[in-house]
């Protein structure tokens, strides 16, 4: 037998699912002679790309993995005492490997279909829970993106729950000693939505202000000083104005919380909680209020309800009050979140429990109050007496350098502002830290260093009257069941079995893109060179990151057929924002700042006048045809009618429906030519990638979902990454970042409070490119479309097909219409849940339309997997006509009371009109791998009426059940 020396695997070949035969075998199926003429049935001529991408050759899994070390060891590990709301922290081994390193958590999806997500659900209740008792506070959501965005949307969220006799009031009042990258967060996000924002010393605070609305403190502040607030907050009650505090959940471990002192709104991030600094992300933010601004309150509420057996079981609260799905009605615009790293923070939690926690504080504290007292020994003048992590040693401009100089000899990283140098603890420091940091600055005095034993010896918390925490925290069994590691182990497992993910079987979600997450791709992610690393550390200590983000945008840049790209976006979301407020700075850099105008499709995801609103400007709605193509004649009617205030048309391209419309180019002209920019929603690239690009149809701008198209994992509804890609005449406005200098010249003000977003995770999506090349991202594109097609026409004959393109051809998703079945008393929801049973996860249900379902299959699943999947919607379509015939109960039968659990038919008598079998196994395939839902089909409502968002004791659900 011959041996070819070259002929390793590639990594393209284990991307994507069909094999040569297959294609072959699917291309005959579908009716196309080959996958070039199936291409070029779907995409129009005009647009497709001229020349192939122009991107480094593909590498092996192994050579890029040896490569990537390389340049992973140009990051230089420092010790971090920088702070400002990043922290060197230890993740626990059996939260690191079993949690952030596992597929079984980090694949999953969003939990929309709560029955098969109770485990993320449970932990996420866990989550909210330690944020509402460290705050003090009665209701907390399952993260935001980042602090700074978390302090934004408190501040949107008080101008509009306001009291009525603060009406007109606008201003926003914002304590000046707020970390940086907060205050340049809060100003991108005041200024569009006419909030007056204004920074300032406590001190100066006029409360009787009748245009002031709300007022916002760091505690601990910037500095480091922890202050008493509760006078000023009474005060500030008195006088009608909200109260928002930034915090930090370690430091409530010993703080009297805010909600003790009458706090409206508490956020901040909980990175220190066990998620690595990765360079300023991913961590999870988080946002505590009242109860009364339940239905204000941004990003996703886990909450506790019941399922069809009475049973506990959770799921998302309020869905319908889902800020983007207010449209152009919302005042936030958050989908994707950080789940997976509120996940690793519960846990955390849970590992360390409220003693351990506090001893960590503790620890945290001590090492702080034993350097400050040592230094004043020294001679040198501490900042704030009342401190928790961190302390000011103010000293002038020479000394400064000197101390630099002598902190760097020893690896370690302070922070350098006029006049002080600043010192922040966290749970990685030791004694041995302190004596180095001591003898620094001895050295840099002229003096010997000291002996620490006696202070060591005499070390006690001690806090002013009112700052000290009396109340408890943390006291539900969970957070004191499972400290010992082999119990922390079943517990992480035991919610992971309840969670259906990619591990399990293809997710189908429509505009979603559930591809694989390869695990090559997944391994830099723990590195400690990526993952140790302050995002304000000193540039030369990230040459590596450095590297990698200059690749990317490269490779990005060439990708979507533009000029440059920001990698700031920490969402698609946010990505759609920082676009908007690109164009909105290049209209007013052409003295047109009166454009405000966006015209979006009725077809568009919800996200996107939402972001048009915060972005400061005026939805206008363009029709769409009964085919979900955007109706030309009445975009080219509102786009001349608004032709002097036009500001940008959003448009999704292959539209939400699933089509590459070819009127593309022509509907970018007619906006162009009345003087208006093209953004394109990214979410659908999965199509284009190789075939054609968003500067190739026309647009200006557009967002990636890197959690979509380039895969990083959807982590169970975060993180994700939103960068935006822009034509030349935008690059200047690209977003910038008030400490590491980012964006263009012209940059607009940050979006996100990271310079480069959620970093750490950029090495997956970095992988994906440079072990795929540009052939095999273009043959990925090819196969994403011949899976949809595929599918499409295994289930035509059973289910009507929505929208396709002008040669009868999905692109890489369809829409399943479901709406026919009503009259047999089955809803699309029915049949999402009757999926379970069969053991998959419902494609999305009811985006963009109503009663349908829409699924995408992506390029790496294989024939068999497609098959599998489509044998089950052909037999649930059989188990409809049973019950369209006659032959099954309207009310009674497998849809309605799916899915089944273990229990339902094991325990007791069978009483049911159709098998057991047939409940949950049915059909063979199902036998070798099943999948058990946990809970029976969830009473939302019953929720909704009863909202219930944390942890709660067992007694007093037992009274709940009873309502029920
Ligand atoms: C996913 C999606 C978004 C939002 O992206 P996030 O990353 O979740 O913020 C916007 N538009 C469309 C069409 C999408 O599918």
């Amino acid at each position: 037998m011959k041996i070819n020396l070259s002929n390793a695997v590639k990594f393209e070949s284990r991307h994507n699912g069909p094999t040569e035969a297959e294609i072959a075998e699917m291309l005959e199926k579908i009716g196309a002679t080959s996958l070039e003429e199936l291409i070029n049935q779907t995409v129009p001529e005009s647009i497709q790309s001229e020349r192939p991408l122009d991107l480094p050759k593909a590498k092996l899994e192994s050579e890029f993995l040896a490569d990537f070390k390389k340049l992973a060891s140009k990051n230089k590990v420092f010790k971090s005492f920088i702070g400002m709301g990043y922290y060197d922290t230890i993740v626990p081994g059996v939260i690191l490997r079993n949690v952030l390193e596992n597929p079984g958590w980090y694949t999953a999806y969003t939990p929309y279909q709560a029955e098969i997500a109770q485990g993320r659900l449970e932990a996420l209740i866990n989550f909210q829970t330690v944020v509402m008792e460290l705050t003090g506070m009665e209701l907390a959501n399952a993260s935001l993106l980042d602090e700074g965005t978390a302090a934004a949307e408190a501040m949107t969220m008080l101008h509009a729950v306001k009291p009525r006799v603060k009406k007109t009031a606008n201003k926003f009042f914002v304590d000046e000693k707020t970390f940086a990258q907060t205050k340049a967060v809060l100003e991108t996000r005041a200024e569009p939505v006419g909030i007056d924002l204004v920074f300032g010393s406590i001190d100066d605070l006029d409360l009787t202000d009748p245009t002031l609305y709300g007022v916002m403190f760091q505690y601990p502040d910037a500095d480091g000083a922890v202050r008493d607030y509760s006078s000023i907050v009474a005060a500030a009650k008195e006088n009608n104005v909200m109260t928002a505090f930034a915090s930090d959940l370690l430091a409530l471990t010993l703080l009297t919380p805010p909600g003790e002192m009458g706090a409206d709104v508490v956020i901040g991030s909980s990175q220190r909680f066990g998620v690595p600094m990765g360079y300023g992300g991913p961590h999870a933010g988080f946002f505590a209020t009242k109860e009364d601004y339940k239905r204000q309150i941004p990003g996703r509420i886990i909450g506790v309800s019941v399922d069809k057996a009475g049973n506990k079981a959770y799921r998302m609260a309020l869905q319908t009050r889902e800020q983007h799905i207010k449209r152009e009605k919302a005042t936030s615009n958050i989908c994707t979140a950080q789940v997976l790293l509120s996940v690793m923070a519960s846990f955390y939690a849970v590992y360390h429990g409220p003693q351990g926690l506090k001893n960590i504080a503790l620890r945290t504290h001590g090492l702080a109050k034993l350097t400050a007292q040592a230094l004043a020994k020294v001679g040198l003048e501490i900042g704030s007496q009342t401190f928790f992590d961190t302390i000011q040693v103010k000293m002038n401009e020479v000394a400064m350098e000197r101390v630099r100089g002598l902190a760097l000899g020893s690896k370690m990283n302070f922070r350098y502002e006029e006049g002080s140098v600043f010192i922040s603890f966290d749970e990685t420091k030791t004694l041995e830290d302190v004596k180095k940091i001591v003898s620094i600055f001895a050295t840099e005095e002229g003096k010997h260093t000291l002996n620490l034993d006696e202070l060591v010896e005499t070390l006690e918390l001690e806090l002013p009257e009112g700052l000290a925490r009396t109340s408890d925290y943390l006291t539900h069994p969970v957070f004191n069941s499972y400290h010992a590691e082999h119990e922390m182990l079943r517990y992480i497992k035991r919610l992971e079995n309840k969670d259906l993910s990619l591990v399990h079987s293809m997710i189908s979600l429509g505009s979603c893109t559930m591809k694989l997450n390869a695990t090559a791709e997944m391994i830099p992610v723990t590195w400690p060179e990526f993952g140790q690393i302050h995002p304000f550390a000193p540039m030369d200590q990230a040459l590596g990151y450095q590297e990698l983000f200059t690749n990317l945008r490269t490779w990005l840049t060439e990708i979507t057929g533009f000029a440059d790209t920001s990698l700031q976006p920490n969402s698609g979301a946010q990505g759609e924002y920082a676009g908007l407020m690109v164009i909105r700075a290049f209209h007013q850099n052409n003295g047109e700042g009166h454009r405000n105008v966006a015209l979006i499709p009725t077809s568009a995801h919800g996200t996107n006048p939402a972001s048009a609103v915060m972005a400061g400007m005026k939805v206008v709605l363009v029709k769409c045809d009964e085919k979900g193509n955007i109706d030309i004649e009445d975009l080219r009617e509102k786009a001349q009618a608004h032709s002097q205030d036009l500001s940008c048309l959003m448009v999704t391209y292959p539209s939400t429906h699933g089509v590459f419309e070819v009127g593309i180019q022509e509907i970018c002209q007619i906006i162009h030519d009345n003087g208006g920019q093209v953004y394109m929603d990214g979410a659908n690239m999965n199509a284009q990638v190789g075939l054609t690009s968003p500067g190739r149809i026309g647009a200006d701008v557009c967002h990636l979902n890197l959690h979509k198209t380039f895969c990083i994992p959807h982590g169970g509804g975060g993180p994700g990454m939103g960068p935006i890609c822009v034509a030349a005449h935008l690059a200047p406005f690209l977003p910038g970042n008030p400490i590491v200098k980012t964006g263009g010249t012209k940059a607009v003000s940050s979006v996100s409070a990271a310079p480069y977003g959620s970093a750490s995770i950029l090495p997956i999506s970095y992988a994906y490119i440079a072990m795929m090349g540009g052939d095999g991202l273009t043959n990925a594109t090819k196969m994403a479309i011949l899976n949809a097609n595929y599918i499409k026409e295994r289930l035509e004959g059973h289910y009507p097909i929505l929208y396709t393109g002008t040669k009868g051809r999905a692109a890489h998703e369809m829409i399943v219409d479901c709406r026919g079945f009503k009259e047999a008393g089955v809803e699309v929801e029915d049949i999402a849940k009757r999926l379970m049973d069969y053991g998959f996860h419902a494609p999305t249900v009811s985006f963009p339309v109503a009663g349908t379902l829409m699924i995408e299959p992506t390029e790496s699943e294989t024939k068999a997997e497609l098959d599998k999947f489509c044998d089950a919607l052909v037999s649930i379509r059989a188990e409809i006509k049973e019950i369209e015939e006659g032959k099954a109960d309207k009310e009674n039968n497998v849809l309605k009371n799916a899915p089944h659990t273990s229990q339902m038919v094991l325990v007791g008598e069978w009483d049911l009109p159709y098998s057991r079998e047939k409940a949950v196994y049915p059909l063979e395939y199902v036998k070798e791998n099943k999948f058990w839902p946990s809970v029976r089909r969830i009473d939302s409502a019953f929720g909704d009426r009863n909202l219930m968002c944390s942890c709660i004791p067992v007694d007093a659900y037992a009274s709940e059940e009873e309502m029920a």
